[in-house]
């Protein structure tokens, strides 16, 4: 339910006469709606060429920040009276004001409710978690999901979805080098992510080669993980940089062997239906509990040596480590789900998901044909008259389900591993089917 605000005033202010020259801050855009507006004329008298007319939009997203944005736009066709400026600009923003309260349900913080009114959802009790020391990993609060807490490696695979190589000893997990960075196998999106790890000691190399490791967020967007403790390189690189693009505000390294913490909140970017980019990705840090990194907005995926735009991805990615060659050691991994919480989902290996790939008959009128690209598999439904094709979502090692529908399937898995059959469940309905290709 995202809507380009600023789409909508260009249209507005070509359609009164301006041609937008300078466009401000994007305000926030955000499920989470409720929109002031004001059009400010810089002048009293009737608008003539080249008169300047300002607009300001604000929006309150009370947990996703608030942000305001302008758009200048300079008068240039056909001169009009004032008052039809300003009668035309009364009525944008009475529109305005009726798109917004068409979203007033989601409105923040709160609108359709009284101040301290009683009936109003309480937030659910989490338990908190406890801090750790240099000695003792801590625990994350209730509702973490843990990714790593000492024992195995069991929530992580390689990248290609096979077992991940690094090691686990002495309680933590050890990059080995040449292994290749690792994965989890859930996939994630908004989230808060807690991560410990040391930088090896004896400390060896120098600069970019001291210690180096990383955290991607979607494995795209990597929090620089690096012996920054008296080690010098350049700026958006060292610990704690959103690599290649924001250094941090401070350099809070510990040396090398102490353990260091990053809490992380991450908002991933959005994308519209035609995958054009509606909001970048945004990232606060804090390292060893220090603010290092304030929501700073990111300008797409971090690499080396470039800055490319961001590309339309999914809504939620798995979360990668970087091998970059050094054996990093990091412990007490955990992380928050902050929005689309509501379903698991799961990147497994193409030789998993192949099991699943084939035709199936679920009666006489309705086949379904299971395909895969990469790591997502699709359904094909196919009924006299009409097809239909859905991408599959894994929720566990055999149940997928549809985003756009109400719907799932749930594979069986025959002798040889492969599936003979699946159900499909939709609208309250379980419907069996049979493989028969
Ligand atoms: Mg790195």
């Amino acid at each position: 339910m995202i809507y380009d605000l600023r789409s909508m005033i260009f249209h507005w202010l070509s359609a009164i006469g301006y041609w937008p020259t300078r466009v401000g801050p994007r305000p926030q855009c955000a499920s989470k709606i409720s929109w002031t507006i004001s059009m400010h004329p810089s002048t009293s008298a009737p608008p003539r060429r080249g008169t300047v007319i300002g607009c300001t939009v604000r929006n309150s997203l009370a947990w996703e920040g608030h942000g305001r944005g302008f758009i200048v736009a300079m008068h240039t066709p056909k001169p009009r009276s004032l008052p039809s400026v300003v009668t035309f600009a009364s009525k944008f923003v009475a529109a305005a004001w009726l798109l917004s309260a068409q979203f007033s349900s989601l409105a923040q913080p709160g609108a359709s409710w009284k101040t301290h009114d009683f009936r109003r959802p309480r937030p659910p009790v989490v338990q908190p978690g406890t801090p750790s020391t240099s000695e003792q990993p801590g625990k994350g609060p209730s509702d973490s999901i843990v990714l790593f807490d000492g024992k195995d490696l069991s929530q992580w695979s390689s990248l290609d979805g096979s077992p991940p190589k690094w090691i686990v000893r002495d309680a933590c997990m050890e990059c080995v080098k040449g292994s290749g960075y690792i994965r989890t196998l859930q996939n994630f999106g908004d989230c808060q992510l807690h991560v410990e790890w040391a930088a090896p000691v004896p400390a060896q190399g120098e600069g970019q080669g001291r210690g180096n490791s990383g955290v991607f967020l979607m494995g795209l967007y990597e929090v620089q993980v690096l012996d920054s403790y008296g080690n010098v390189t350049y700026a958006d690189g060292q610990a704690s940089a959103i690599y290649g693009q924001h250094p941090p505000l401070v350099n809070a390294s510990r040396p090398p062997g102490q353990w260091q913490s990053y809490d992380i909140i991450f908002m991933r970017p959005r994308f519209g239906e035609k995958g054009e980019l509606l909001a970048p990705a945004r990232m606060t840090v804090l390292h060893n509990g220090v603010l290092v990194q304030n929501n700073v907005t990111l300008s797409g995926p971090t690499e080396w040596m470039s800055r490319k735009p961001f590309l339309a991805h999914a809504s939620k990615l798995p979360l990668s480590l970087q091998d970059h060659g050094n054996p990093v050691r990091y412990r007490n991994i955990w992380i928050r789900e902050l929005s689309d919480a509501g379903s698991k989902e799961f990147t497994f290996a193409s030789s998993v998901l192949d099991r699943y790939v084939g035709t199936y008959r679920v009666d006489e009128g309705l086949t379904i044909t299971v395909s895969r690209v990469d790591s997502q598999l699709t359904a094909r439904l196919k009924s006299p008259g009409r097809e239909n094709s859905f991408p599959l979502f894994a929720e566990s090692q055999t149940a997928f389900f549809i985003k756009s529908v109400d719907a799932q399937i749930v594979f069986h898995p025959g002798a040889d591993g492969k599936a003979d059959a699946l159900v499909f469940h939709i609208g309250g309905e379980q419907r069996p089917a049979k493989r028969i290709q």
